[in-house]
């Protein structure tokens, strides 16, 4: 029962050394690989995927900026408008013909003098100084730069969001005659968002300066400003008043890995996100791949432990009830099977008989030739004595050169006649050595279980002075001790 307990703790402590230094080094291993993937994430894909998106961006907006300059130096509009904007239908006739061959979305031109806004599909209006929404023309008039890149919501196209090129346009005396240039949708920049988006699986929005999410493929966003929005809006004054950044902020129950990024042509951020679980997804196959592996390596190991245990267990167990020498039980495996087998006749009223075998004049056996020779001895007759007996009867070592057989179901007759057939052939068969002369002989005292009140205790000394009476009467014989 003790060796029982301490096997279970000593199996539960192993386990539980395995399982919290494999689990520690495994949570370690995973939090290491997830913190460097963050750090990856954020300072170089996320920041690489702004650039190319950026460059898409630069290059996207070179064609138009090209062709608003050349409608800037078109001599047909120069001499047009000097020659004093007669025939309106020629200019829509040419800026409609502008926006065709380029594919643009829209294409004007606003002249000085007259403040007329020509538009490829028509004259449209005069502007107004005093009207907010033609302030832009007034603020290019008086710029410095000869272009500028305006994003706005065109009134005329139902708020859709439009990128304007404004381009100055001047005489051949270098006097400023108006604004000319062309529009384009942003459906080129929301398809190259969404290619990005299906690609690399990220969330890509680009935010004005107020925060206000001006381009988005995600319902949950567009159209609200980043300022109210959970979880970002933490970051938004950060976001919005550097040029670049890198943050991590958790929103709807999902981390987040985000960078930003002020885009000057538009005066718009970008903002590149990636839900960090999507980012992490392999690393943590990996690692509950690692676990079930590990789990199952434990697994193997404590059953390999408790094998091993318990066969060392078993063979202490045997060698305390075995006798080296011989094989046989000994003394203490002899006590269990002699009373087992006085309770089984008991039970089924069968006789059970015992012997009590010793060896004569041993002690000038080993005097002559050696205690090795004595071994010897003992093996040889034990080995001739074994096959003689049945299954059943239980052959023990009960010390030095005595031995003790248990014979269920066999009454002290039998048992008689069985002692004397051993002790007749051990006599024939068994030599000292080289020596025919020296013949080893055996003396055999019987019992039998008699009575209701015989016990083990009564027939070992019947059985011990039968053996005695055998040794008075000249050795090599047998006596059957009286039935009482
Ligand atoms: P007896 O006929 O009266 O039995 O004479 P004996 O010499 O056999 O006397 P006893 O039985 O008293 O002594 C047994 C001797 O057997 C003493 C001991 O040295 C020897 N002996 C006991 N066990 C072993 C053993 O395992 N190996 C060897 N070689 N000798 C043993
Ligand atoms: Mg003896
Ligand atoms: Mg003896």
């Amino acid at each position: 029962m003790q060796l029982k307990l301490i096997r279970t703790r000593l199996i539960l402590l192993v386990t539980a050394i395995l399982v919290c230094g494999f689990l520690t080094t495994n949570i370690l291993s995973f939090q290491v690989s997830k913190n460097a993937l963050r750090t990856t994430i954020l300072n170089n894909e996320l920041p690489l995927t702004s650039d190319n998106i950026y460059s898409e961006i630069q290059t996207d907006l070179l064609r138009p900026i090209l062709v608003s300059s050349l409608m800037a130096n078109d001599t047909f509009l120069r001499e047009w408008v000097i020659d004093g904007e007669r025939d309106t239908g020629k200019i829509v006739r040419y800026l409609d013909n502008i926006r065709n061959r380029y594919d643009a979305f829209t294409t004007f031109f606003i002249s000085n003098k007259t403040l007329a806004y020509y538009h490829f599909s028509g004259p449209s209006r005069i502007i107004d100084e005093n009207n907010p929404e033609d302030d832009w023309f007034f603020r290019v008039r008086d710029m410095k730069d000869e272009y500028e890149i305006n994003v706005d919501d065109n009134e005329q196209q139902g708020g859709a969001i439009t990128i304007f090129i404004n381009y100055k346009t001047f005489d051949s005396n270098g006097k400023f005659i108006g604004v000319s240039g062309v529009g384009l949708g942003l459906s080129s920049v929301a398809a190259m968002v969404k290619k990005y988006e299906q690609d690399f699986s990220r969330n890509i929005f680009f935010v004005d300066k107020t925060g206000f999410v001006r381009v988005s493929s995600q319902e949950s966003i567009a159209n609200n400003n980043i300022n109210n929005m959970n979880g970002i809006q933490n970051l938004a004054t950060e976001a919005l008043s550097k040029d670049r950044g890198s943050f991590s902020y958790s929103r709807d129950g999902e981390e987040y890995l985000l960078t930003t990024r002020y885009i000057p042509e538009l005066k718009w951020y970008l903002f590149v996100e990636l839900p960090e679980s999507e980012a992490t997804a392999g690393i943590r196959r990996g690692f509950i791949e690692n676990i079930i592996i590990g789990f199952v390596v434990i697994g193997i190991t404590i059953a390999m432990i408790i094998y091993v245990i318990n066969f060392a267990q078993r063979q202490l167990e045997s060698m305390a009830v075995t006798d080296k020498l011989t094989g046989l039980g000994n003394r203490q495996a002899f006590d269990v099977s002699f009373g087992d087998a006085i309770k089984r006749a008991r039970r089924t009223n069968e006789d059970v008989s015992l012997m009590m075998i010793d060896f004569d004049n041993f002690k000038s056996v080993n005097d002559s030739f050696g205690h090795i020779a004595g071994d010897e001895v003992i093996k040889r007759v034990i080995g001739f004595i074994k096959p003689m007996l049945r299954e059943s009867d239980i052959l023990c070592r009960w010390g030095g050169e005595e031995f003790s057989v248990v014979m269920p179901a066999c009454n002290a007759k039998n048992a008689a006649t069985i002692a004397e057939d051993i002790r007749d052939g051990v006599m024939d068969e068994i030599f000292v050595g080289q020596d025919i002369n020296w013949r080893m002989t055996i003396s055999i005292g019987i019992s039998e279980l008699s009575g209701t009140s015989d016990d083990a205790v009564d027939m070992l000394r019947r059985a011990d002075s039968a053996l005695y009476l055998a040794k008075e009467n000249g050795r090599n014989r047998i006596e059957v001790a009286q039935i009482i």
